[in-house]
Parts: C-alpha cells; structure tokens; sequence
C-alpha cells in the first residue's frame, strides 16, 4: 500500500517544543496531513516512554498505534472546524524512535552530530537507554546530549537493538550534522569508520533537497530520506517520504535500504521536500547585519560579512558545492521521485494576506482539510480542476504552479527562514480581485522584503524631512489641484512629487463634495500607498473613494453581476484547453493558450486573427462562463463591454467614476485606454504620468495613449 511516513519529529520533553506534541496530537495532526506513518521521538526519555507505554499498543510487527484518547484533549490541539471525531486516529502508526545529539572532539576537532535511531520493540528501547544512561543524563532533554562519538553510538544501537537501524540526521546543518560546515565531517567514513556500511540512508534536512546530494557521487549508495523535525505537531510532513510497501517495520527498513526490490517494485517511491531554500541555512550570510549571500558571492569577499567584516555562517548551497563532484544532479534510475511543496498554511497565508497561523488562515486551512480529507491530497493528488470546484480557482492556480516548480524563491541564510511564494504581488492582485476564498475575504498584503544591507536604505531623520517638504505644494502643483478644467494631464518626472498632487487634489475635492471619486493605479502597491496618505487627511468620506488597480475596478463590478466569479489564470487556462482539445500536442496547447489571451487583451483585432482562432475562443468561453469563471485577459473587455451597453450595472460603474483619478497613465494599454474614453464621457478625469518613464511592452502598455489622449480630449495639460 502507498503510505507517507514523516519519520523524524519532537515529544514535548524536546526544548523548545509545543505541549500539544503528545501522541494524541501528533496522530490527530498526522492525520490532518494525510500521514500514515509516524516517528514516535525522543525514547531515551524515560518520561516520554513512560507516555509511549502507557498510550501505545501493538499494530503491525513494529509499528504501534494509539490504545485510546480524548476527543477533548485532541480538540484541544486542532485549529477550530476540524472535528477530532472526523480524523481516524486508529489509523496511524507509530516507530520507535530517538534523536542524539553527539558532542565529542575527533582528530582535534570538537563535532557536534545528530543521529537518529530507530528500534522495532520496547525491549530493544529499554537496552538501549539502559548503555545511554551511564553515558549522560537522558532526563535533561528529550533529544539528550551525550558525549560519546557518534561511531560508538552506533555500535550499541546495533548491538542493543540488531533489528532496528540508524540515520545520520539532516545531514548538512552546519552546526550539529554529519557534513555540517561548522563542526562536521568532509567524509561518511571519518565519522563512522568501520561501521559506515552499516549506514544506508541518511536524512537530508530542510536546508538541502535530493538535486543538491546528488551532485555529490560519495552518497550515490545511500537512500535520501525527509522529515519535518517538528517541535509542534502542526508542522509536521514539512517533508515526508513516500512508500508503497506494507506496514511493518521490517518492510519500512527494507524499503530505506533498497528503494527497488530485486524484482524491479519500487517500494520508497518519493520523497515531499520543502524548497531548499525556505530552509534557513541555505545561503551564506549573517542575520543580524542581514547580508546574504550566493556562495560565490562569498569566495569573491572571502568568506568574509561586507558590514562587521566577521566571517559569515556558510550554508548549506556552499557546503554541498565544497564537497560536490559533480556540476549537475545524477539520479540513479528508478530513483525515488522528488515532489517540492509550500506547506498549505503558507499557500493560504500567501493567498489571503494574513499570517499562517492567524485565525483567518486557520479557518480557511480547516475548511480545505474538510473539503479534500488531508493537506497532502490536496497538494499532491486532488485533479486541479477538483480544486477550482470545490475550492477556488485562485487555489487551483496556486497547486498547480506549486506542482511544476514555478513558484518565487527568496532564500533562507544564517537561521533566518527563507520565502517561497507563488505569485508576485501584482499577479496575485490581478487573479484575486476582492475574491472570497472558502468565505474568507483575500486581502493582498505589502510584502514584507529581506532588506539586503541596510545602510542603503533612507535614515529616519532623511525620511522625515522628506515627508515635511512633500506636505508642501509648489505653485504648478497647487495650480493642477486648484484647475476648474473637467480633464487635466498633469505631465511631470519622476521625483516631482506627482501623486502627491494627484491626493491633494482628490482630497480638496472630496472635502467640497463627498460624491463617489475613483483612483486608478497601475499597481495594488501604488493603491495601498495612496489609499493610505487619504486617510492620513482629516474628514475625508473614505467609503466613498474607491482605489484600485483598473483590474480590481473592473473585477469588483464584474463581481456586481455575478458574486461567485473567479479568475481564471493562465495555469488553469492550460487544463480546460486541454480537456476541450485532448488530442492537441502540448506546444500546440501553449501557443493556442498565447493566442487567446491575445485575442482577450485585444477584442477589436478580431478580423486579424484565424478564424481557428476564433472557433478556440468561442469554445474555451462557453466552457468557463458555465462555470462562474472568467480569463484574467477578458476582464477589462468585459467590463468594457458592460459599460457599453445601458444595464445598470453601467450605470453603476460611471457614477463612481464621476470623478475619476489616474495615476501612471503612460503604463495604459489599448485596452484600458479605450475603458478610460468610454469613461471619459460621464467622467472628468485628473491623469498623471511622464511619458519618458513608460514601460514599453510590459502587458501592452504604450506611452501613445497618453498623446492620444491630449489628441482625443485636449486636456487642460500642467507640465
Ligand atoms: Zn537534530
Ligand atoms: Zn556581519
């Protein structure tokens, strides 16, 4: 049977752990995640085993499973709207394990390694702390610290326990592992000498993935395995291993040793890594000067911090390149596949602009476990088109993007996590609108940024005096904010303080008449800004300002029509092209998918492309509107499209338009020029922008329009 086993992970006797890490949480979040198999930890903990006795019962030869629990106790752990009685904690398994840490000088280098033992029984447990008790005190900690090299460690593991076996853990830490750079080895064999061979899989850790071991052909014999290392059951199956064998000890241990049986079954099939980036000691760098840094970035400065000028903490990428021999990852074949994933609270939390473990992401969390049974078939197996049904489309895109690998990476250095995200901000504002995700409002959040060497940035005092003098108009300024015109282009470089003009304006007038006014921005960055310096202004009817990016305008009325409608991004565009046409090859796909999202962008060229074309079009729409879905392409021509006719949705839409602010306007396309125009006749209209500073070609935009607009217009123009 397939099953995902997370073999690695903390009791609440470890420091610095959750007190939920007791069994009936740890089951009860192991099935939340869709594991089936589980590491117990920490049994050289006499009180922790005290607990593993008294809670476990035999299952399969090796493995254990609960004898019972309390549904209140296992409540207690889950975040709210997942129900204890709804998850089958008699169906989880547990192995016996336990984590030492090893302290001890070798070859006059003092090393620091943690290796992770694993034994079928309790009698084999209870040997092997009875030799480890009169080696160190195993009370202090659940994962003690023992000074006896890690060599001899195996030694009594083997001989104390003959059945069970031993894994060197994440093995590239670079303060307590196997190769980690600060107190490790160069080589397996100088750490465990004569017994190495008794070593077949080694534990890769966060911070590194298989791509990265593999580039080493020294570990070419030994199974790579992954596990969280949790502290609280929440963050379990960070990473995880996949097996298709059957439950028991020996099969588990068999299938580490022997990814493939002799008879060609794969029986370890894959292994659920984290980006190996997120893991924080991925680059080189220092947290606290927050400098960091690529490896060769490091050899170029010498390994040396450009700001306290101290050695920098080299990560992981570093280390693995010492000690590769190989530019470029070899598997061998039938090698265990490789699935990287973004935990689901971080997704959700990237989607909804809150926190992971805020009360929103929770809810939302809890609604998807209820939805698709576990985290991890959600993430690896439901049908993406599953996910946009019973989910959101948004969600689906995010899945989908995940399974291929295109996601945004910021890495991880010197004990500082890493970010892995999906979408980049402007996208995300552009797929969400004001979308609902499971009944949880999407907000789009200002990312926080790693600043890189902060002397760059602008001190307080600067800041200060730059605000002071941006509060003060100048008089080409006040004369733009005070023109009576119905059309104003205010034409301007960067730097002169053009949005400052375009707020003061908006704000003298809405002080006079409270009336709907509408901004539009070219980036839900540049709104959020705006939208803050306004309510920054004294008596302003915020509620009737509406600030946005012209996409989240023309969402949010689309959304009037029809509440339930969600995007439809270019992922998901992909899958009902190729359900509609199952027999197009997948570049034909690609460029059909190219090809419609031009003719969306660009409604008017529709005698200038293939009738196919067209056909493809007509095809793919019927598909999507049935749905509740629309192109993230066809949104501003539908909403152009309902502005045109006399609905009173059009209605709608120009009187909070009335007034109307653009900023940016040399970014405009074709078509969110012709928007403008059309709004432009009910509207009067104060646009900003510099030619000069145009983004050509960046989604269609031009700086034609805006002398299209002097030429259509004839604005009052302040330069
Ligand atoms: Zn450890
Ligand atoms: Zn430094």
């Amino acid at each position: 049977m397939r099953y995902i086993a997370d073999l690695h992970i903390h009791s609440c006797y470890s420091r610095a752990t959750s007190k939920a890490s007791r069994l009936p949480g740890l089951a009860a979040w192991a099935a939340i995640k869709g594991i089936r198999v589980l590491a117990a930890g920490d049994f050289t903990h006499p009180g922790w085993l005290q607990h593993l006795s008294d809670n476990l019962e035999p299952a399969e030869p090796g493995f254990f499973k609960l004898r019972s629990w309390n549904n209140d106790e296992v409540a207690s752990c889950l975040p709210p709207g997942i129900n204890p009685s709804d998850l089958c904690l008699a169906d989880i398994r547990f192995v016996l394990s336990s984590e030492i840490s090893s302290i001890y000088k070798k070859d006059g280098k003092v090393r620091k390694i943690h290796n992770i033992l694993y034994a079928p029984d309790f009698d084999s447990v209870r040997r092997i702390n009875k030799k480890l008790a009169g080696i160190g005190n195993l009370e202090s900690d659940g994962r003690p610290i023992l000074g006896l090299d890690a060599h001899d460690l195996l030694a009594i593991t083997l001989e104390e326990a003959p059945d069970g076996f031993f894994v060197p853990a994440h093995i590239w830490t670079p303060w307590f592992s196997l190769f980690g750079s600060k107190s490790g080895f160069d080589a397996i064999e100088e750490c465990f000498g004569d017994l190495t061979g008794e070593i077949f899989a080694l534990e890769t850790g966060l911070s590194s993935d298989p791509d990265m071991n593999r580039c080493i052909s020294a570990l070419d014999r030994f199974t790579l395995i992954s596990n969280s290392d949790c502290h609280s059951p929440a963050k379990l199956g960070r990473e995880a291993n996949i097996l298709a064998t059957e439950l028991s000890f020996d099969a588990l241990q068999q299938a580490l040793r022997n990814p493939v049986t002799h008879e060609g079954k794969k029986v370890f099939t894959g292994t659920i890594e984290f980006y190996p980036e997120e893991g924080k000691y991925h680059c080189d760098g220092h947290r606290k000067c927050r400098v960091c840094m690529e490896p060769d970035e490091t050899m170029r400065n010498k390994g040396k911090c450009p700001i306290c000028g101290r050695p920098v903490t080299v990560g992981v990428l570093h280390r693995v390149m010492d000690l590769a021999d190989r530019s470029a990852p070899r598997y061998k074949k039938d090698a265990p596949a490789v699935f990287s994933l973004i935990p689901l609270p971080e997704v959700l939390s990237e989607l909804l602009g809150v926190g992971p473990a805020s009360k929103t992401v929770m809810r939302s969390y809890a609604h998807a476990i209820n939805t698709f049974s576990s985290e991890f078939n959600l993430l690896l197996d439901v049908p993406v088109e599953d996910i946009a049904a019973e989910g959101s489309a948004l969600l689906a895109e995010a899945v989908s993007r995940m399974r291929q690998g295109r996601v945004i990476r910021r890495p991880g250095y010197d004990g500082e996590f890493g970010v892995i995200q999906v979408f980049d901000e402007d996208e995300l504002s552009r797929l969400a609108g004001q979308l609902e995700l499971f009944g949880t409002q999407v907000r789009i959040r200002k990312r926080k940024k790693t600043p890189i060497i902060p002397h760059t940035r602008k001190t307080p005092k600067k800041k200060a005096a730059a605000t002071l003098k941006k509060n003060k108009l100048n008089p080409r300024q006040q004369a733009a904010v005070n023109s009576s015109s119905n059309h104003i282009l205010v034409q301007a470089g960067p730097g002169t303080g053009k949005t400052h003009t375009l707020v003061a304006r908006l704000c003298r007038r809405m002080n006079r008449n409270p009336d709907p006014a509408t901004v539009f921005t070219f980036t839900n960055k540049a709104a959020a800004e705006i939208r803050e310096r306004v309510r920054q202004v004294p008596g302003i009817p915020h509620q009737s300002v509406f600030i946005s990016t012209l996409h989240g305008f023309c969402l949010h009325f689309l959304r009037k029509q029809d509440p339930a409608l969600q995007v439809v991004g270019p992922e998901m565009r992909m899958l009902f092209l190729r359900k509609l046409f199952p027999d197009q090859s997948k570049s034909a796909l690609v460029t059909m998918s190219g090809q419609l999202s031009n003719l969306f962008a660009n409604p008017g060229d529709l005698h200038t492309v293939s009738p196919e074309t067209v056909q493809w079009a007509k095809k793919y729409s019927e598909m999507i509107d049935g749905r509740h879905y629309i192109d993230l392409e066809a949104i501003i021509s539908c909403a152009l499209a309902i502005l045109k006719s006399d609905s009173p949705h059009a209605e709608a839409m120009r009187r909070q338009t009335a007034c109307l602010y653009i900023d940016e306007f040399q970014d405009l396309n074709a078509l969110q020029y012709q928007l403008v125009l059309e709004l432009a006749r009910s509207s009067s209209i104060f646009a900003i922008g510099d030619p000069d500073q145009a983004i050509y070609g960046f989604r269609g935009a031009d700086p034609r329009w805006f002398f299209k607009f002097i030429e259509d217009l004839h604005p009052e123009v302040h330069t």
